[in-house]
């Protein structure tokens, strides 16, 4: 259930109160012992930071999250990424942070530190990302948001990118974190609604290299902001109703340079034939289950290619691997890689295509 809602109307008359000059709200941000689910608290600092390491580095009771013994709790927060506040506006910030344990090796699910390494390591390639997030609304008894009571609306097929009162569930929703996403400095390429109703996508990137992770936590964590303004609840879950309906993924595209110069495609061919024989690496990567949530997702039905097998194609919505009809045009561009879980972490994500495409010869 989620709480009792309270009228928004009335929060409107403190935060307009002055906020003294001197005194900055940074809400520090991290991902939990779930890999999956977002954590913040916020701090005042009597400066306005403009970098991450204007930051001080913080820690929390690791013991709330899943993340530590109560008798030794206390895990670390790094901030390695500032962004402005959509919710409290003027100076305040979004502080995304890195956890460390109490003997400063990273938290389990500290993807981050990994993939940095992987990006830093591939620097000269220019690797960018761009994911598409698909999610979806639940009410408060974490039924489909606007879905009949007891029952289910019609069959897909007018929902996608659908327009009107009985097509689509949540568009405010939607609207409000996509404002809030450009306010506060995310790459937020576009947002549509999704084949089964009341679910939707927001795209970010591209993205070059680490900050296509960062960018897509922030834009998730402000995602899920939004969502409780409205009472509304986000799943992330890469199959949230079983049957005839379309699961959520987080289809992810990816270019080198030389991919995206004339004459890319044979690069984008090269790292195709990498991508498959290594399928097995990236389906354990492409979600927090090492592979268990995308097997229900990865069917070979609803837009997607089965879990067990590899296939690429220029157009093909079936396959692991797209080229997109424009790019096998141009003979340049970008791939998209269709099997990421809509619950995946882009660190593990990018750093696996990196390591596939890039680093291992
Ligand atoms: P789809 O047709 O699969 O629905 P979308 O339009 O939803 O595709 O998303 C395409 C994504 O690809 C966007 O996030 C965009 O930023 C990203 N993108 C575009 N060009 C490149 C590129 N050269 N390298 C990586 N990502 C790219
Ligand atoms: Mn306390
Ligand atoms: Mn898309
Ligand atoms: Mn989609
Ligand atoms: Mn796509």
């Amino acid at each position: 259930m989620v709480s009792v809602l309270t009228d928004k109307n009335v929060l409107k008359h403190y935060l307009e109160l002055p906020q003294p000059d001197d005194q900055v709200q940074c809400e520090y941000i991290w991902i939990d012992g779930t890999g999956q689910g977002i954590r913040s608290k916020c701090r005042t600092l009597d400066f306005e930071p403009k970098d991450p390491t204007d930051c001080p580095v913080w820690n929390y009771d690791g013991s709330s999250t899943y993340q530590a013994e109560g008798s030794n709790s206390d895990m670390y927060l790094h901030p390695v990424a500032i962004y402005r506040d959509p919710f409290r506006r003027g100076k305040n910030k979004l502080v995304l942070c890195e956890v460390y344990k109490y003997n400063k090796t990273p938290a389990e699910t500290n993807k981050r530190q990994s993939c940095k390494k992987a990006m830093d390591k591939a620097r000269d390639v220019h690797p960018w990302f761009g994911i598409e997030q698909e999610y979806t609304l639940l009410d408060s008894t974490k039924y489909p948001f606007g879905w009949p009571k007891n029952g289910f609306p019609g069959p897909q097929g007018p929902y996608y990118c659908g327009v009107g009162a009985t097509k689509v569930f949540g568009r405010d929703v939607v609207e409000a974190h996509y404002r809030a996403c450009l306010y506060a400095g995310i790459k937020i390429a576009g947002c549509n609604a999704e084949v089964m109703p009341a679910q939707w996508e927001f795209q970010v990137g591209p993205c070059e290299g680490i900050d296509m992770g960062d960018q897509l936590w922030i834009a998730r964590y402000i995602l899920d902001r939004v969502a409780e303004d409205f009472g509304v609840v986000v799943t992330y879950d890469p199959k949230p109703m079983t049957g005839d309906w379309n699961g959520a993924g987080a289809h992810t595209n990816y270019s080198t340079k030389e991919m995206r110069e004339p004459g890319g495609i044979k690069a984008i061919e090269e790292a195709i034939k990498k991508l498959g024989k290594q399928h097995a690496r990236h389906i354990k990567a492409y979600d927090p289950k090492g592979g268990e949530d995308n097997k229900r997702r990865l069917t070979g039905h609803h837009e997607t290619s089965s879990i067990e097998d590899f296939s690429a194609g220029v157009a093909n919505r079936g396959a692991s691997i797209r080229i997109p009809r424009q790019v096998a045009e141009d003979g340049m561009g970008y791939l998209e890689d269709r099997r990421p879980a809509s619950n995946c972490d882009p660190y593990s994500v990018t750093e696996v295509i990196i390591v596939t495409t890039v680093l291992e010869e």
